[in-house]
């Protein structure tokens, strides 16, 4: 097929071969490794003169059907899948930085890659810089002779922060730097960073590309150049996702069109609501024209995200009690789940953060996160009305 198709078709459509059993949907291949012809094609596999599967630690048809449907809806050139999302960060970053190299980053990214630039990098000293979101007229001046790397979220987790990967997609381009940009939050329905100058695209797929909370999964999609790296160290390292995972996900991603429609108009519904709920101190949503960044959000995301994060009046103390009176909405760590989900960063997600990491990335001690359903909007409006009531204090 040559006809430029579009994105619900790409993610529907784009499916291994048949096999001789003509299956209209793709098997799952539960095998870990492949049969060679003969001694010569063996030779001729192992030498990558020819490509095809010889162990699942290395490629599968499952996983080899994700990731061609994944770059087909990020608009990357190659990619690999990995076990977790913190898998697809580790080895973006691991595999193409050396000891003596430098890194900068948004202040705001996910806990456990705070974790791995903040504590675990520094052992094979490579250090990072964190620039704010919100004011980019500091990044270019953090730029050591030695950064290899920018590595952004947008929008970030939880407060919400965007940042214009246009601009700076040109700033890496100027100082010759890998731009790496953690895009969990909007999934590629919402925003292909890989169009605005980004050379690699990470994934943490256990959230909306799942969309269902039933397996941990992440994906590293870019350049074919960087890519070969990355897959180098992911052959020898073994942080590969199981095939079964990557079935899921490839099933999963066939419906991310219709479900992102919803967990966005869901959203949407809530802030609004929300805005105009006088025991709310703030909301935040980037689709809400009082957001900060709302011409930003509307330049690069299709939609506003499925994330709604807000604090009530009370701070923290009411926080809490808002969270024991939900009575439908889970609370719990995860988001990007067909059931709505409560978190409060403070005290979980971000709990490893000092108070003042915290404040300095928009995380108030009293915010709470809403990944939202898609139940029906009447429900998790009644819930979370009826949480605020209980929460009186
Ligand atoms: C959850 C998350 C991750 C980590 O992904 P896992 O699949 O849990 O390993 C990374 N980045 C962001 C923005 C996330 O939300």
């Amino acid at each position: 097929m040559t006809d430029k198709r579009n994105f619900e078709t790409d993610a529907i459509r784009s499916q291994s071969d048949r096999s001789e059993f003509r299956e209209h949907s793709v098997p799952l291949y539960l095998t870990s490794s492949f049969v060679f012809d003969d001694a010569e094609q063996a030779r001729a596999l192992f030498a990558d003169e020819i490509s095809g599967n010889i162990y699942t630690r290395f490629s599968n048809p499952n996983n080899t059907e994700l990731i061609e449907k994944l770059c087909l809806l990020e608009g990357t050139e190659d990619g690999i899948a990995t076990a977790s999302g913190m898998a697809a960060m580790y080895i973006s970053m691991a595999s193409l930085l050396k000891s003596g190299d430098h890194v900068l980053a948004s202040r705001s990214v996910f806990g456990s890659t705070h974790q791995i630039l903040n504590m675990l990098f520094p052992r094979w000293n490579i250090t990072h810089t964190y620039a704010d979101l919100s004011d980019p007229s500091s990044w270019e001046s953090k730029i050591q002779p030695n950064t290899k790397m920018i590595f952004v979220e947008t929008p970030s987790n939880p407060a919400l922060d965007l940042i214009d990967l246009e601009w700076l997609g040109k700033l890496a381009e100027k100082h010759k730097l890998i731009l790496n940009v953690d895009n969990c939050f909007a999934t590629p329905y919402l925003q292909n960073p890989a169009k605005w100058g980004a050379h690699l695209v990470t994934h943490s797929a256990t959230k909306f590309i799942d969309g269902q909370g039933r397996v941990i999964a992440g994906a590293v999609l870019g350049k074919k150049d960087l890519i070969k790296e990355v897959r180098f160290f992911a052959r020898h390292t073994g942080p590969s996702l199981s095939p079964f995972n990557a079935w899921v996900l490839s099933k999963s991603l066939e419906t991310l069109a219709v479900r992102m429609e919803k967990h966005c108009s869901n959203a949407l519904l809530l802030a609004q609501w929300l805005e105009k709920n006088n025991n709310v101190e703030y909301v935040k949503y980037p689709f809400l024209p009082s957001h900060p960044q709302h011409q930003l959000a509307k330049k690069q995301m299709r939609l506003g995200g499925g994330v709604v994060t807000f604090e009530i009046k009370g701070g923290i103390d009411r926080g809490r009690k808002f969270l024991n009176s939900l009575k439908m909405i889970s609370h719990s760590a995860n988001l990007g789940d067909t059931r709505s989900i409560a978190t409060h960063p403070a005290s979980t997600t971000h709990s490893k953060l000092t108070e003042e990491e915290r404040a300095a990335v928009g995380i108030t001690s009293g915010l709470i996160r809403i990944s939202v359903g898609l139940e029906n909007m009447e429900d998790i409006l009644n819930d979370i009305q009826q949480a605020i009531e209980a929460s009186k204090l």
